[in-house]
């Protein structure tokens, strides 16, 4: 029966994690009735269009239709560690080596750079990372650090009980029993006294839990991080999507550099209903007044690579959200995107890059003239204007007109706004060449305007938890320092309060001066940092690393390519399930299906719950096991009889070690269990304290147990007295 239920257990922790390799199949992006759809990478079929961007991995073996700056990572295929570039255009001869078909993409292979179409030309095992028979690896199920523990603790538990059934039989001989009934039951006792439920009940509890954390939106990717996870002192997270809700919407326009501003009413992605005011009146973009509004829109929606449509019931959204509040704004303005876009013709793309933090795509109108249109963060874009466009004139970027752009830049990020300053140029007679492009657009635009885009922060219940749960949160944001502290603030992460550190306030350090610092450096002052603003994904790897040697056990979020080392730094390593690229999941450890912060701390209270349940086991079942043993010993040099026969033994031992085990296992705990932290890695899992109250419980259940066995040897005896004289009739009473 214990060996059934072993493998019970054994099972459905098995089905626990199999559930969550399902959970995790990827999906892709696919042109299907002329719309873009998402399905799963398993259902594509040859013939398919598929979109990839840099992050992606490639769903199928593709023959590239449209690439825009594609450099993929073939090294799964080719063990090649550079990135190849690719291109459309190229034409090859036949029977070329796989590494040299620039024009093919292969399922499996990593997107570095840029986006691409492809037509999808081979599936599953046809494709070549299918005939080399590279599957993918699932989730690794090895032992985790705490099964180990416990299984070094049930090993000390077998020497002690071999040593204590020696003792045993020795003294049973010596109080002159049975040999052969001592033999018995000291073997027996030996049985029962080890813990055969423990290894088993460690897996169930984690795999409950994994579990558990799957119904919250947090995939555990190994069993071994869901106990990592209820350790960790440090959460990193980025801001955008993460600590906010990811509705951003458009609320204010500059244009030009002029003084009025554009405000915009409504929240949300749906346009309907969202007005464009100027001084609480709506703005008639149709008048030759606002042309240089509606530039500005036409520009936000043309160098955009989201996408917004209405199915009738619900507003749909693809791609960066920041971009879809562009297509909003220009919605409300009644301007859509589709039209535009047929007007002006994409003929090149420099995509969003967090390092230059700046887009520029290029376009051809009708007449033939060629457009370049930019956005980016304000650092990036007035340096290289020349020029205005200011009621419907074009004028100089005097020093005037820049101060005037950096005193809107403030006002708007002091109200927490993230910033997109917005640009175009005329780009006639500039050959059709990528990399003429890159010099030609360096300098000389237009400047369009300023656009305030405000995502709600939305997780002020999950930061109280971190903070009674005493760990450290540390804002790591590409967004513009006043902007991020003003979030901070508004979350209350900044200030001290959240933070372990006693030092009241926290600095905000841009990724500029982070670069100047060394990782000892910034070990040294990162107890007082919650804020880094102006950060790159490069930057994330230092701050790990600089927590790390101060001992914390560090979480860090990703969703990009370049968060990789990062993410596989930290202990726990945790990627967006649904902006996240197929790079960052790959090296993290735990998934957030919703892409919301709040998700990290549940997961890490339910890890914290799992150590305590595995530690109540494991608690109860040595007080239990060492009393069984104790009874016993107690009895044999009191030189009474055998307390507990053979098959009582046996049955305890099944009662005890394995139905608990189940109801332990999947305890809900009480709301206390966020605040007990578990002891680090390198400390054993019972502490000292909780070995003495262990063989304090143990002491009380013995002593309960031979008292009630004594009393009953007493009762007994009386009996047998009683009958005894009765039968010998001496005693005329009753007794
Ligand atoms: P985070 O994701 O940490 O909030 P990002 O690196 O995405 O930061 O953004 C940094 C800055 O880059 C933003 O403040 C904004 O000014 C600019 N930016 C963000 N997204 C885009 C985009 N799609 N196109 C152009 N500029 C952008
Ligand atoms: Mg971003």
């Amino acid at each position: 029966m214990t060996v059934g239920f072993g493998f019970f257990m054994e099972r459905s922790a098995e089905q626990a994690i199999g559930s969550l390799v399902n959970l995790r199949s990827p999906k892709a992006k696919v042109l299907r009735d002329n719309r873009e759809t998402e399905i799963k990478a398993h259902d594509i079929v040859p013939g398919d269009i598929v979109e990839f961007e840099s992050g992606d991995k490639v769903p199928a073996d593709c023959r590239l239709l449209e690439t825009f700056d594609l450099v993929i990572d073939e090294s799964p295929l080719t063990g090649e560690p550079h990135g190849v570039r690719k291109d459309d255009d190229i034409v090859l001869e036949q029977s070329l080596g796989l590494a040299d078909r620039t024009n093919m993409s292969y399922m499996g292979t990593l997107l570095l750079e840029g986006r691409a179409k492809g037509l999808v030309t081979a599936i599953g095992k046809q494709t070549e990372i299918g005939k080399v028979g590279e599957l993918l690896q699932g989730v690794s199920s090895g032992k985790t650090p705490l099964e180990y523990k416990i299984e070094n603790l049930g090993k000390l538990l077998v020497v002690v009980v071999f040593a204590i059934t020696v003792l045993y039989i020795a003294l049973g001989y010596l109080q002159g029993f049975n040999i052969g009934n001592i033999i018995l039951s000291g073997i027996v006792l030996a049985i029962a006294a080890v813990p055969e439920g423990l290894p088993a009940a460690a897996t169930i509890t984690l795999a409950i839990g994994v579990k558990r954390m799957a119904k919250k939106h947090a995939l555990i990717r190994r069993l071994a991080s869901a106990e990592t996870l209820g350790s960790v002192t440090v959460i990193c997270t980025d801001k955008t999507g993460t600590l906010t809700k990811n509705e951003p919407t458009v609320r204010e326009i500059v244009v030009g550099t002029s003084k009025s501003i554009i405000s915009v009413t409504g929240a949300g992605f749906n346009p309907t209903g969202g007005k464009l005011l100027r001084d609480g009146k709506e703005v008639n973009l149709k008048t030759e007044q606002d042309s240089d509004l509606v530039m500005l829109l036409k520009a936000v929606i043309l160098c955009n690579n989201s996408e917004l449509s209405f199915d009738g019931k619900e507003w749909n959204t693809q791609g960066d959200t920041t971009e879809v509040a562009l297509v909003v704004v220009a919605a409300k303005g009644r301007i859509e995107k589709r039209l535009v876009e047929k007007d002006f013709e994409r003929i090149w793309e420099d995509p969003f890059d967090s390092k230059t933090r700046k887009m520029t795509t290029i376009h051809r109108d009708k007449d033939g003239k060629i457009f370049a249109f930019i956005k980016g963060a304000p650092e990036s874009i007035p340096s290289i204007c020349s020029k205005v466009r200011e009621n419907r004139d074009l004028v100089d970027l005097d020093v005037n007109r820049l101060r005037n752009i950096h005193k809107r830049v403030n006002e708007m990020t002091a109200k927490s706004y993230r910033l997109l300053v917005v640009a175009y140029r005329e780009l006639n007679g500039v050959k059709y060449n990528q990399d003429n492009y890159h010099d030609s657009i360096a300098r000389d635009w237009i400047l369009l305007g300023i656009v305030g885009i405000y995502d709600p922060p939305e997780v002020k219940n999950a930061i109280e938890f971190i903070r009674e749960a005493k760990i450290r949160v540390i804002l790591i944001t590409g967004d513009h320092p006043v902007t991020a502290r003003a979030v901070a603030s508004e979350l209350e992460i900044s200030g001290g309060k959240c933070s372990s550190s006693t030092d009241k306030d926290n600095l905000v350090i841009t990724g500029a001066e982070l670069e100047k610092m060394s990782v000892g450096m910034l070990a040294e002052s990162i107890g007082t940092i919650s804020v880094f603003a102006r950060a790159t994904p490069e930057h994330k790897l230092k701050i790990v690393e600089a927590l790390q040697r101060r001992g914390e056990i560090v979480a860090m979020t990703g969703d990009g390519v370049n968060d990789e080392p990062a993410l596989k730094q930290a202990d726990i390593g945790i990627a967006m399930g649904k902006k996240g690229t197929d790079v960052a999941k790959e090296s993290s450890e735990l998934i957030l299906l919703d892409d919301n912060f709040a998700t990290i701390t549940h997961a890490i209270e339910l890890g914290r719950l799992i150590f305590t349940n595995i530690k109540k086991f494991v608690q109860y079942l040595f007080s239990c096991n060492i009393s069984e043993v104790m009874t016993m010993l107690v009895a044999i040099v009191m030189a009474l009889p055998f307390p507990l026969l053979p098959l009582q033994l046996l049955w305890m031992n099944l009662t005890i070690n394995t139905f608990p085990a189940l109801a332990i296992a999947a305890e809900k705990g009480n709301g206390q269990n966020k605040l007990v932290r578990p002891p680090a890695k390198d400390k054993p899992m019972i502490s000292r304290k909780e070995w003495f109250d262990i063989c304090v419980q143990s002491l009380f259940m013995t002593s309960a147990a031979i008292a009630v066995f004594g009393e009953n040897i007493i009762v007994y005896g009386r009996y047998l007295l009683k009958s005894y004289i009765q039968q010998l009739r001496l005693w005329p009473f009753p007794l």
